[in-house]
């Protein structure tokens, strides 16, 4: 690849927010480009006006930037082989068709909605093909005479456009992943190419695209590769085999559990976002979840994406994308399924939050307090980060791990109270109290020493102080050790939660 000038691009249609599958598709294609010094492109597959969705393109972008995949070219920045929407470029591919045509690799088809539904019933469900075997039989300027299409034509009768597969050929091609892929072309039908509404099909609109953008390479997801023989046909009929870019279709993200793709509904299902970025519904005014909303850092996203179907061949999993630009390469993608490990997400994430030292975790806490209104100071608070770091999974737990540093309980776990709570244990916290009033300084030795003093005297566990100290304190079990909270509070806030917490049992006396 010494002297090529790799250029790839991500080709998604906005037909709704993308699916991490996507952004799998991406990240390839943007590391296969970094590697090799190449143009990452993105190229918005936006002909099929009935799926179209408002808002989705935008959301397409705004998930390459936060995952930090950086477009070379593309409907923001613009390049040499402009338009990058597929929607302004129509005049490009109604001038192609016309050569198709007049090479006759296509023609065509005036067949009503009324008839194929007609010619489908003759066959056995699903059976119907419209190819060389059957497009005799049916309406189009193979079947009548140029005359009468020309006509047809002329009097503004709808038509298609479709590919002239040949018959009996076997299409053959490399695929980066695969290897050779074979298919006959019986089992190929002769697919539009052009529809009625004056737009191009994909597979047209691909094609040319791929060739006038000077793609090299091809890495999309194994759901095309049915297309691909097509594809190939394509560029042969154009004339353009000799720059035909070389094709990597995808393993499948495939669900959790069991053995389908993974979709929309697993994630429902098993409690866990598909999409990068919240995604909100015009229609239906549904809401989805994303990655970067339920509180994953998108350098833990793409990790995880990263070796969801190819692997560095160590047991290395933790990666920078610096790292992954490195290391990447198309030989070590899988050619079976990878099932997809919410689980190893959470793993991931929180592997990631914990490498980041308290300062730099202390503006998301910051925001989530700000949201509960508290405001507090940043010296604080990188100390209330340094004792949860190593409990936080997705930064919302920043908050939900921490909170009762920055306001005392307002409910107490009661299984947790008839769990840990004695007749003495009033006394006992009374005693406590007064005792920790009275101690000159509060740092960690005085502390842990009037800890050890206190039950050693009384002949009591540490848990039966602790643990309900900790109740009065947390409100629950939770939290780090109880020395260091109190420690971090001081000693007037822990008096005055003792004292709360004991009015709320009316063993205050
Ligand atoms: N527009 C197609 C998609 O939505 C692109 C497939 C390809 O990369 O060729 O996935």
């Amino acid at each position: 690849m010494t002297n090529m000038q790799v250029r790839v691009r991500f080709a998604p249609s906005p037909t709704g927010p993308l699916h991490l599958g996507g952004i799998r598709t991406a990240l390839y294609n943007f590391l296969f480009a970094r590697k090799h010094n190449g143009t990452f492109i993105l190229r918005i597959e936006d002909t099929d006006r009935s799926r179209f969705v408002p808002g989705a393109e935008d959301y397409i972008i705004r998930s390459l930037k936060w995952c930090g995949l950086e477009v070379d070219e593309g409907v923001e920045q613009n390049g040499p082989y402009g338009p990058y929407r597929q929607s302004e470029r129509t005049e490009i591919y109604r001038e192609q068709i016309r050569i198709l045509v007049e090479r006759e690799h296509a023609y065509y088809a005036f067949d009503t909605p009324e008839e194929l539904e007609r010619s489908r019933e003759v066959f056995p469900e699903g059976q119907f093909q419209y190819n060389w075997k059957t497009r005799r039989n049916m309406k189009n300027s193979l079947s009548i005479s140029k005359e009468e299409s020309e006509r047809l034509i002329e009097a503004g009768i709808p038509y298609v456009i479709r590919i002239r597969i040949p018959e009996d050929e076997t299409v053959v091609f490399h695929d980066l992943v695969r290897g050779e892929v074979r298919i006959h072309s019986d089992n190929l039908d002769d697919k539009v190419l052009f529809k009625s509404d004056g737009f191009p099909t994909y597979h047209l609109a691909n094609v040319v695209d791929d060739y006038l953008m000077k793609i090299t390479h091809v890495i999309r997801g194994e759901e095309w590769l049915p297309s691909a023989p097509l594809h190939l046909l394509l560029y042969r009929f154009f004339g353009w085999e000799s720059s035909m870019p070389q094709f990597a279709h995808l393993p499948l993200i495939l669900k959790p559990d069991g053995n389908g793709k993974l979709s929309k509904r697993d994630g429902d299902r098993l409690g866990f976002p598909v999409f990068p970025l919240e995604w909100k519904d015009q229609a239906s005014g549904e809401i989805s979840r994303g990655y970067r909303e339920d509180g994953y850092l998108p350098e833990a996203f793409i990790n995880m994406l990263a070796l969801l179907g190819w692997n560095p061949g160590t047991e290395q999993e933790l990666f920078s994308l610096y790292d992954l630009v490195d290391l990447f390469s198309i030989e070590r993608i899988g050619h079976s399924g990878s099932k997809f490990d919410p689980e190893k997400a959470r793993w991931f994430n929180h592997q990631y939050l914990f490498a980041k030292s308290s300062s730099e975790l202390a503006p998301y806490l910051e925001s989530l307090l700000e949201k509960n209104k508290i405001s507090a100071d940043r010296d604080y608070l990188i100390h209330v980060i340094d004792l949860i770091k190593d409990r936080v999974v997705l930064t919302p737990d920043l908050w939900s791990q921490s909170w009762f540093f920055f306001s005392p309980p307002t409910v107490y776990d009661e299984n947790m109270k008839s769990k840990v709570w004695r007749p003495e244990t009033g006394q006992l916290l009374r005693d406590f109290a007064s005792g920790l009033n009275a101690l000159p300084d509060l740092n960690s030795d005085s502390l842990h020493h009037y800890f050890q003093e206190f039950t050693s005297v009384r002949q009591i566990k540490t848990g039966a102080l602790m643990s309900p100290l900790r109740l009065l304190i947390v409100g629950s079990g939770q939290g780090p050790g109880i020395i260091e909270i109190a420690l971090l509070l001081g000693k007037a806030e822990i008096i005055s939660r003792i004292n709360s917490g004991l009015l709320f049992y009316h063993q205050l006396s």
